[in-house]
């Protein structure tokens, strides 16, 4: 339940800030951490005016460099759509400070970003020339007003020899079917990067099951401010908003960012693509306004807005956050009536699934991602991408073989594309990473996913759930036998993935909270595996 006291506030008026640093005339965030949450996380306590109640992120790294975000929203869940979070007006000016050390004494920069009104307010501020690979803490203030302190740490030199890169690997944190526990453990962990791979919020509103909390207004977002409401009432959880704020981030986006199983312009209740676009346009734009991505990239344009992209970190690993959503081809088999409400396919029914013509990525991206692969010299080269890649063959009722269609076993030229391409480009340490299936998946991705001989080309870790409810546990393990090159599913806990790099391996940590329904559930590690350089299978330890 979010304390929410009254939703009589002022809004803050153009003529108060205007190109001021001024403390603006407002009364603000009377919002504070959910109950029972709030020890421990490092939030500090919430202050009436103030515009930072959705604290701070910083991500996108690049050499001596990284985006640093904030929003300015003093009535976070404004239900007025003229005045997001509170706001009216022009351009804001925020004045940023970046140190070498937690306590904000010894400043490197300073600063002035624009909170534009354009996007809700949102500041990001690509700042570069800093010393590559180092730690540092920065905050924005607004007259009186200062954000939280957050921690992040500037993209290595393309030269530089790192010993270890520390990566939490997040996805499907759905405020109704959990709190975030598993965030707050994360951040504990440390690591110097978490990688958001999609369903970070969720557009709809559980009816089929009990929830612990309720997302704002009791609504399906399909609204530009809808959307927007529905990240700041996840930014409002002290453990995301803790883990953003020490954790520089990286992030992908599924399905939920938009609407259930929607691929490109195609939604699965088959709308005219054109009104599709519509709602495609308002929740990529809210996903911009939340996250730390660097504008000269991501700065949405209607419906269309690049997120894909690479990140290095020096000779160690390079990153690749793959968007599996935007471009995609419409599911196998598309059109009414079954394939709005099964997105299983059958094997004998829908040929059309194994077309060559069937894209994932989409030509663009596809290429970019084909000879951003070929070109990398990293030692370790990790995949960030939205949905299961390894082949999902599955028994059904009456001897049929079907697939879900959602994930690249509804894509299997594609993903056939992209594993022999790992393979003839000779990738070194190639490791792929996804989500969505609320269940912890290690597979080896084959070659030929027909021949158990074929070579592995690489380890694919599917990451369970930040909270959202798991899938009947019992028939996806039926599955697992079909499936040779499986070799681990699990669905019955809730967690997220922590990797240490290493030059010569990667530990791969499956880790789990107690109760994903509990704010203050316990972490435990399910099970750890290892990756030796050279091999493309992870191994148990
Ligand atoms: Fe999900
Ligand atoms: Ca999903």
């Amino acid at each position: 339940m979010i304390l929410r006291s009254r939703r009589s506030f002022l809004k803050l008026s153009a003529s108060a800030a205007a190109g001021l640093l001024s403390a603006p005339a407002l009364v603000g965030c009377a919002y504070g951490p959910a109950p029972g949450t709030s020890s421990g996380t490092g939030l500090r306590t919430p202050v009436k005016n103030d515009p930072f109640c959705l604290g701070v992120a910083a991500g996108s790294p690049r050499p001596g460099g990284f985006v640093l975000w904030t929003r300015l929203a003093p009535d976070p869940l404004s239900d007025d759509p003229s005045a997001p979070g509170g706001m009216r007006g022009g351009p804001v000016r925020v004045a940023y400070e970046i140190a070498a050390d937690p306590r904000m004494r010894s400043i490197v920069r300073k600063g002035v970003a624009m909170a534009d009104p354009d996007f809700a307010y949102s500041v990001h501020q690509e700042v570069g020339g800093l010393v590559p690979g180092v730690t540092y803490w920065y905050r924005f203030m607004l007259g009186a007003a200062s954000s939280r302190i957050g921690r992040v740490m500037a993209g290595p030199a393309a030269h530089d020899d790192l010993a270890r890169l520390r990566i939490g690997i997040a996805s499907c944190s759905n405020y109704e079917q959990g709190y975030f526990s598993a965030y707050r453990h994360m951040a504990e962990e440390k690591p110097d990067l978490v990688l958001f791979l999609g369903d970070y919020i969720y557009e709809g509103v559980d009816t089929r099951f009990p929830v612990v909390r309720r997302h704002d207004g009791g609504i399906e977002a399909r609204t530009l401010a809808q959307y927007r409401n529905r990240y700041a009432q996840y930014r409002l959880d002290p453990d995301l908003q803790l883990l953003h704020a020490q954790v520089t981030a990286l992030a992908t986006w599924d399905d939920h960012e938009v609407d259930n199983d929607y691929g490109g312009e195609f939604s699965r209740s088959f709308e005219d693509p054109r009104l599709f676009l519509q709602r495609r346009a308002a929740a990529y734009r809210a996903f911009y306004e939340h996250m730390p991505l660097r504008p000269s990239l991501s700065r949405p344009n209607g419906a269309h807005m690049r997120i894909h992209d690479s990140y290095n970190f020096g000779s160690l690993a390079q990153i690749f956050m793959i968007d599996g959503r935007q471009y995609r081809s419409p599911s196998p088999c598309y059109g009414p009536p079954d394939g709005g409400r099964s997105r299983v396919v059958y094997e004998d029914a829908c040929p059309e699934r194994l077309s060559s013509a069937r894209s994932m990525l989409g030509a663009a991206q596809e290429k970019w991602l084909f000879g951003s692969l070929s070109a990398s010299r990293a030692k370790w080269n990790v995949l960030g991408q939205n949905v299961l890649m390894a082949e999902n063959r599955q028994h059904m009722e009456g001897g049929r073989i079907g697939y879900w269609s959602d994930d690249w076993n509804g894509y299997p030229a594609a993903r056939d594309r992209l594993i022999r391409h790992m393979h003839e480009c000779k990738l070194a340490n190639p490791a792929v990473f996804g989500g969505d299936v609320h269940a912890y998946w290690v597979n080896e991705l084959k070659l030929d996913f027909a021949d158990h001989k074929s070579p592995s080309v690489a380890s694919e870790f599917v990451g369970t759930s930040i909270s959202s409810y798991s899938p009947p546990y019992e028939k996806f393990m039926k599955f697992v036998a079909d499936n040779p090159h499986m070799k681990y599913f699990e669905s019955r806990h809730r967690g997220y993935i922590l990797s240490d790099i290493e030059k010569d391996r990667m530990t791969t940590k499956l880790q789990i909270v107690s109760d994903g329904r509990d704010p203050q559930a316990r972490l435990a590690t399910l099970k750890t595996y290892v990756t030796e350089a050279g091999r493309a299978n992870a191994m148990e330890a």
